[in-house]
């Protein structure tokens, strides 16, 4: 099997670069190489498009502040920290954070900084009766993050803010695994993102500053990223960020549809399991759970086709135990019987029990998958059964679709192209040069576009969502 085929479970880890954020960044890696920092036309044309993309990051934020590009989330988190505390500064966080908080707030200890970590429940959630106890009257920072990386809570971070507030003090949250997919925490003063976490490029990510927030550079030179961070910025790293947190902002209500159909399918499948981590306060696409009596090292020896991670990627190589899981009262012991993973939205919402049903096709002979055909106008909707196999047109026309066209075998024909599906479209075989210009020409398509002549179905495509035309031909049958 090769890598690619493996079941992907990590998406707390990285997520693959959507289509959009690779067609954004291209043309910044070859023909448009200039440096954003010039003062020529050239230059400035791609300095234009680096402020598209902060425009494009910021949507997804409150309003009142500004966004710093870093190279990531570990950057932003200490840029945050080091450029707005001081030795003489008290720094209060969760006991979950991230290592990028945890060891810059401890590195900060080591100059004199006062540093407090605030512990959580079992369910994982940050425990407010004992911060209101530990907290003194007075700090300057209180950084909790919004969704856990490893467990998936949801932090109640506009409360936390408003503690930090009350104290004085700033609220920093670390967004990156709910950039896109929550909400942003209103009241934070700073928080930081990643874009890799959100079907962007790696190597990038930012720091968003309420307005007013005042703080040092870590890195000196040029003066760049308003004098924050200097550095030559990469116009194709940050056009592929803009670009994924757009498509995130358009699809995050039926990304989180999505989510939570792959949740319902994962707790089905694992509903003998422990899950840790608070259920109801949780992302959704995080599942992590326990079994007893099982070894998490063996189950990934075993289970080679399915990547999934055992504690957070950053300290999974350490053998450190996890200290999120530790930090919610589980021993070592329970650590190692964990099984957590995460799903994207870029995820494909079978792949997870492909595997199974491969296995039941195989005894069977013949696999049968279900097509959603849904007019174009999205009135009329039509869920049919076909066998793996089977042409995509001659299903639709079995079924009584009015969807036409006898493939002429010169892409003469223009009557029977179809829409299909984002989640679904890179499945299918690619499309020659000559079809998908035809096409465009033809339907004034968008790249999803695909002749559904050419369209033999395979397991993968269980659930695949076409779209077909209304106007030539009515879906009155439908
Ligand atoms: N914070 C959280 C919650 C994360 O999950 C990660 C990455 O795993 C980071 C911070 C660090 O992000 P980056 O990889 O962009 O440095």
């Amino acid at each position: 099997m090769s890598l690619t085929d493996a079941t992907y479970l990590d998406y707390q880890a990285t997520t693959r670069l959507a289509n959009e954020a690779f067609d954004a960044m291209l043309p910044y890696l070859n023909a448009h190489f200039w440096n954003p920092h010039s003062a020529h036309k050239l230059g400035r044309a791609v300095a234009a498009s680096v402020e598209n993309a902060r425009d494009n990051v910021a949507a997804l934020m409150p309003p009142g502040g500004r966004v710093v590009f870093t190279s990531g989330a570990t950057e932003a988190l200490n840029l945050a920290i080091k450029g707005s505390m001081t030795p003489t500064s008290i720094i209060a966080v969760s006991a979950i954070e991230h290592a990028a908080v945890l060891d810059t707030a401890d590195w900060l200890a080591g100059q004199g900084a006062t540093v407090i970590r605030l512990p959580v429940t079992p369910d994982g959630l940050l425990d407010l009766a004992a911060a209101e106890q530990l907290l003194p009257d007075r700090i300057d920072l209180l950084a909790v993050m919004q969704v856990n990386n490893e467990i998936g809570t949801i932090q109640p971070v506009e409360a936390l803010a408003e503690m930090a507030h009350a104290r004085g003090g700033l609220f920093l949250c670390d967004a990156v695994q709910g950039y896109g997919r929550l909400p942003a925490p209103a009241n934070a003063d700073m928080v930081a993102i990643s874009a890799h976490k959100i079907h962007g490029p790696k190597g990038i990510g930012a720091l968003w500053v309420r307005d007013g927030v005042m703080l040092s550079p870590l890195i000196h030179g040029g003066g760049q990223e308003q004098g924050l961070r200097s550095g030559t910025l990469s116009p194709a790293l940050t056009a592929g960020f803009g670009a994924a947190a757009k498509v995130a902002l358009a699809r995050m209500e039926d990304d989180a549809r999505h989510v939570q159909h792959l949740w319902q399918l994962a707790i089905k499948h694992f509903s003998d399991w422990m899950i840790n981590g608070s259920v109801e306060a949780r992302y959704k696409g995080n599942l992590n759970i326990r079994r007893d009596g099982l070894d998490v090292a063996r189950l990934m020896s075993e289970v080679r086709d399915v990547a999934f991670s055992a504690g957070s990627a950053c300290a999974s190589g350490s053998g450190r135990p996890s200290h999120v899981l530790r930090g919610i009262g589980l021993s070592d012991a329970q650590a190692k019987k964990l099984y957590p993973f995460g799903v994207g939205p870029l995820y494909d919402a079978r792949r997870h029990h492909i595997g199974r049903r491969n296995v039941k096709r195989r005894r069977r002979g013949n696999f049968m998958i279900t097509v959603n055909f849904i007019s174009h106008d999205g009135e009329t909707e039509k869920l049919v059964q076909a066998q793996v196999g089977d042409n995509l047109l001659k299903v639709a026309q079995a079924a009584g679709l009015p969807l036409e066209g006898t493939c002429e075998g010169q892409m003469a024909c223009s009557t029977c192209h179809v829409i299909i599906d984002k989640l679904w479209f890179d499945k299918l075989p690619r499309a020659s040069e000559d079809e998908e210009d035809m096409l465009d020409l033809a339907s004034g398509a968008r790249r999803t576009s695909r002749l559904s002549c050419q369209i033999d179905l395979t397991a993968e495509l269980d659930g695949l969502v076409v779209h077909i035309p209304t106007e030539s031909r009515s879906m009155q049958g439908v």
